[in-house]
């Protein structure tokens, strides 16, 4: 995988690859991010550069032997470790039962989540682990000579899955064999034992921008322009997230936002019943991403009510559609209670409430609240 291929993290790729230019590489480098901010990605997109014979100031070339074994998980200095379950009872869970499926499920998906990985492997309701033995095996191995004679490099994907058992490894990460790079990829800081966070120099990924994860949806042709912009706006920073939207999001969304607007404006009672009547219909992944969506469009038309010099960063029918919200005469305070009252809609759907009910009965307030009534409880 080339740093091309990784969405977003502009800042952390530059800074990584300037520092391993510079000569002042961490032995042992921790990238913390929420999940589908590209932990897995980025630290295989690092392997690969370190690996490559004619990296750029930017990548990987994408081309050379080195990069087409690590591009396959293949590289035979490249040494990967990842929660798993024992293969059948009376054994221990280790990576190296899995590489193969490992193999596949990364290059399939390269943003799949941890959950991901154990159901590909059917894991069900057991949890991952990485053990001891995992451990003690990670230690011998990079003991051992490099095979290409070059650098080793090993991955720990979520060393939270390591628990006490990470305590074996702090010599390894404190003083790592000559060449030999480790990277810790972890979501959730708080569940890593301290002992090695003291040990490993921190990288932090962010949460990707609505435009870096439209931007990858396009480029990629998952999606058109605008159908990626909505995703971008409804994925909370994860590319994880936005593809598993994109399985829910085929349809543009932004048609019936208007038309549904049209209705609660001019409180016309038959084009909202129809709305409730024709989403009622739809899945509830894709009633709540339209409610998620319509409240998007509420915020952007709230930030344009402080920032009227600032267009959104919408695509152009929405950003009009935000900017004419704005200059209605709504107050803050309704605009606000029209976002609350839509997302306690998204909280009853999401449990399994009647949606047609819910769908009519948040229209009906939010006619209420537009027309600046008291509604009843
Ligand atoms: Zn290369």
């Amino acid at each position: 995988m080339q740093f091309s291929s990784v969405v977003g993290q502009a800042a952390a790729k530059q800074g990584l690859i300037n520092m391993y230019r510079s000569g002042h590489f961490p032995h042992a480098l921790l990238l913390t991010g929420n999940e589908g901010t590209g932990g897995l990605p980025f630290a295989l997109a690092l392997a690969q550069y370190i690996f490559c014979h004619a990296p750029t100031d930017t990548d990987s070339c994408g081309q050379c032997a080195n990069c087409n074994k690590v591009g396959k998980l293949e590289h035979a200095d490249l040494h990967l470790s990842f929660p798993t379950i024992p293969p059948k009872s009376g054994t221990k869970a280790m990576s190296r039962y899995y590489l193969s499926d490992f193999r596949e499920f990364v290059v399939q998906t390269p943003y799949g989540s941890t959950y991901d990985w154990l159901q590909f492997i059917n894991a069900e309701n057991k949890q991952g682990n990485l053990t001891a033995e995992e451990c003690r095996e990670m230690i011998d191995t990079l003991n051992l000579k490099s095979y290409e004679g070059g650098k080793k490099v090993q991955i720990i994907w979520r060393p939270e899955y390591l628990g006490k058992e990470g305590n074996i490894l702090l010599k390894l990460i404190e003083e790592p064999p000559a060449d030999t790079l480790l990277i810790l990829v972890a979501e959730q800081h708080e569940d890593i034992l301290p002992t090695i966070l003291s040990r490993t120099q921190d990288v932090r990924l962010i949460p990707l921008s609505a435009q870096d994860i439209a931007a990858a949806l396009v480029q990629r042709g998952q999606a058109d322009e605008r159908n990626a912009m909505q995703i971008g706006h409804l994925a909370n920073g994860s590319y994880t997230e936005a593809l598993r939207l994109l399985q829910h999001t085929q349809n543009d969304l932004f048609p019936d936002v208007r038309n549904w607007f049209n209705a609660l404006f001019t409180n016309n009672g038959i084009a909202i019943a129809k709305f409730a009547e024709d989403w009622s219909k739809a899945g509830r992944e894709q009633q709540k991403n339209f409610l998620h969506y319509v409240v998007s469009l509420l915020e952007h038309a709230i930030r344009s009510r402080y920032l009227p010099q600032q267009p959104p960063a919408l695509p152009q029918e929405e950003a009009l559609f935000a900017q004419k919200l704005a200059a209605m005469k709504i107050s803050f305070e309704v605009l606000g209670q029209m976002t609350e009252a839509i997302s306690k809609t998204i909280y009853y759907i999401e449990r399994n409430a009647h949606s047609k009910t819910q769908l009519h009965s948040l229209s009906v307030k939010l006619v209420y609240m537009i027309q600046g009534r008291k509604q009843s409880a």
